[in-house]
């Protein structure tokens, strides 16, 4: 099928790198000329697994990427939005851009088209996006309106799109379900897992996943209310690690403890510094917004955000108590992206965390696999460093902000003898407190007992004195 994908940004380029993975003859278009004219080169705009692969394979052949709109929706039977959708200053999904390209696309139409919403939109945008493209002159019967979702991760974005738990379709006519059900027919089928290369099945994926169709009200919903929901198990589980330290309990027990429960599930029981990113943030606050619209004061999501921002005001607590003062404190930051395996740094904590801390008067040598470059712009009080290693040569603390599987696996003497004072504050969880305390750290960890090595806990006044000050690195 031939199918446009407007906006290449994080959805729509993996979207469009899928589609054609999928045998689909794709259009990628984006207003951004520069962004067009890098992924024309060959060069990619996000960091993402398997894109570089994907987009090698069909760039040229089942892909194109455009800044010209009309004469590929023209051309195309499906049209997907997937345009971002920020919040205003009030909390609401700002739908300016999506507006703009229901009008553009109404005037392309000659024949009959799906356009499908792939954008995070509150619930009843078809109905507005039907409504601008008849006004701007789209006959009715010429297109239809539907909801397609995206239940992406960033970070492991393609597979999660070739091997999703299920694929929603909001759909108010049959006609219309149809052109999604063939859309998707390859991965419903079965029939791409048994191809000879297909991308690596994670573990855990179900095949084939199950097509959901719906009204495009329901899901609209079901978007806004997944989101709200996992955030709000972040959100849950981060007060309960605060309970946890508070009684000298230990949160990852609490969470196998709780997880294996069948009805709550281990995943997203993820204590940390908070949830980030492009998604959850203002997702929360536009679902919030649309039942306020409704008449409906939805509370509990003023909670799941008021605990979120709170965590990162703990952990800051946490940088304090570890450190005492922070003025003129010398810190190595591992990690500046939202999540492990991606490059977007916003609405991150841990760009938010090294913001304070550099107001504060600390000086921050920071690393990210990923995200360095996009983090430059943002934050040019920071030193940006090679490795972790390098972050960690001489700093009074070594702070883990993001959960890269790297930083879970780092060569733990050489950190030890690399940084000037043994001491990690780790807002994600990575190590366990007493391989941390075996390896001579002071270690600092979310609804976990604080560990500290033997010899700080039990070395008489006079072992004291004549313990060697670690030696500061330059
Ligand atoms: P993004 O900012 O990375 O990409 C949006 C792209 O749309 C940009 O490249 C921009 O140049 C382009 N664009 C804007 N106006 C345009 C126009 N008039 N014509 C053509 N292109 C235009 O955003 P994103 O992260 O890909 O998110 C897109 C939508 O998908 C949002 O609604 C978001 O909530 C939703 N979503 C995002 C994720 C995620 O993990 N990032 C997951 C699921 C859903």
């Amino acid at each position: 099928m031939k199918i446009a994908v407007i906006g290449s940004g994080y959805v729509g380029l993996v979207a469009a790198a899928c589609f054609a993975e999928l045998g689909h003859e794709v259009f990628s278009i984006d207003n951004d000329e520069q962004k067009v004219a890098q992924l024309q080169r060959g060069e990619l705009p996000i960091h993402e697994a398997h894109l570089p692969e994907l987009l090698a394979r069909h760039r040229g052949q089942r892909i194109t990427f455009t800044s010209a709109l009309t004469p590929p929706v023209a051309d195309s039977e499906a049209v997907f939005i997937a345009v971002g959708t920020p919040p205003t200053a009030q909390g609401e999904a700002d739908l300016s851009y999506v507006e703009s390209v229901a009008r553009a696309i109404a005037e392309a139409i000659y024949s009959y088209k799906v356009v499908i919403e792939k954008s995070t939109v509150p619930v009843l945008t078809s109905r507005w996006i039907r409504k601008v493209m008849l006004l701007d002159g789209a006959p009715a019967e010429m297109f239809d309106v539907a909801s397609n979702p995206e239940f992406l991760r960033e970070g492991s974005a393609v597979s999660d799109f070739l091997y999703p738990d299920r694929i929603v379709v909001g759909a108010d006519s049959e006609r219309c379900a149809e052109v999604l059900r063939q859309i998707y027919a390859p991965l419903t089928s079965g029939s791409y897992y048994r191809q000879s290369s297909p991308v690596p099945k994670p573990s855990g994926a179900v095949i084939p996943p199950p097509l959901i169709v719906t009204s495009a009200q329901s899901a609209e919903l079901i978007k806004h209310a997944s989101n709200a929901f996992l955030a709000m198990k972040i959100s849950f589980i981060n007060a309960v690690a605060n309970i946890c330290e508070a009684v000298g309990a230990d949160i990852r027990e609490v969470c196998e403890g709780i997880g294996t429960d069948a009805r709550i599930g281990r995943r997203f029981l993820n204590p940390g510094i908070g949830y980030g990113g492009s998604c959850f943030p203002k997702d929360l606050k536009a679902f919030a917004a649309v039942a306020r619209e409704c008449g409906y004061d939805f509370h509990l999501l003023d909670q799941v955000m008021q605990i979120n921002a709170a965590q990162q005001q703990r952990f800051l607590r946490k940088v304090r108590n570890a450190l005492w003062t922070l003025k003129g404190k010398r810190l190595a930051v591992l990690g500046l992206a939202f999540k492990g395996g991606t490059d977007d740094i916003r609405e991150s904590p841990a760009v938010e965390l090294v913001r304070v801390l550099l107001k504060e008067g600390c000086s921050v040598r920071a690393f990210d696999p990923a995200a360095m470059k996009n983090a430059r712009e943002v934050l040019p009080g920071a030193i940006y460093c090679e490795s972790a290693y390098d972050a960690a040569a001489g700093a009074d603390a070594l702070l883990i902000l993001t959960d890269w599987p790297e930083f879970a696996h780092l060569d733990l003497d050489r950190l030890r003898s690399l940084l000037a004072y043994p001491i990690v504050v780790d807002g994600r969880n990575l190590y366990l407190p007493a391989t941390m305390a075996a390896a001579g750290f002071l270690y600092y960890s979310v609804g976990r007992p604080d560990a500290q090595p033997a010899e700080a806990r039990g070395r008489s006044r006079e072992e004291k004195t004549v313990a060697p000050v670690p030696a500061k690195v330059d």
